[in-house]
């Protein structure tokens, strides 16, 4: 049996626990009130592979990225850095916790490691509201050599159980 560890990360309202909640539940919840820091776990079964998967929700009452950063970085195996695409403020976030996690795992003599992240650009159904165009998220993920992929955890469930699994694969393959 694998264990898979994984962090969410971005600024507070981009939708991290809808995400992970629509993940987890197949639904949608409105309004997921959490004051603390979440540990979920969930059995999986990938590629005929029994997986222990861990994925941690951090509080982020603060839209500092830099204290949300903390505590996972050297935890996990991989990252979900999620932004709202109705909100250029998370997405300038999003940059910033792009560069910590590569910063962090330098400095942490992982840095030969490649750590596998997902950007997501939450809240796809509010595209009439759109302040960050999908080009953009497309290039700052190519940018940190990582995969992307735009969602809305209020209308859709299988594009992140893709992203999901798709991130889960590049962590077992390291
Ligand atoms: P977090 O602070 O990043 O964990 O964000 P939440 O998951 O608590 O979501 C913040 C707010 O955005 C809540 O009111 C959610 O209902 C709403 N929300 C989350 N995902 C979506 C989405 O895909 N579309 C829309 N329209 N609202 C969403």
């Amino acid at each position: 049996m694998n264990d898979i560890k994984l962090a969410l990360l971005g600024s507070q309202g981009a939708g991290k626990s809808a995400v992970l909640v629509r993940f987890l539940t197949r639904r949608f919840i409105g309004e997921y009130a959490s004051n603390a820091n979440s540990l979920y776990h969930k059995r999986l079964s990938i590629d005929g592979r029994q997986l222990n998967l861990e994925v941690f929700d951090p509080c982020s009452q603060s839209s500092e990225a830099r204290c949300i950063l903390e505590e996972p970085v050297d935890w996990a195996d991989g990252f979900v850095v999620v932004y709202n695409i109705s909100d250029r403020s998370s997405f300038i976030d999003a940059k910033n916790i792009l560069l910590q996690i590569r910063e962090a795992r330098m400095e942490n003599c992982k840095g030969e490691v490649e750590v596998p992240v997902c950007l997501v650009g939450n809240k796809q159904d509010l595209c009439h509201a759109r302040q960050v165009c999908e080009a953009e998220g497309r290039c700052l993920a190519q940018e940190h050599r990582c995969h992307f992929q735009e969602v809305s955890a209020a209308e859709s469930y299988q594009d992140i159980s893709a992203l999901f699994t798709q991130l889960i694969r590049q962590v077992m393959e390291l």
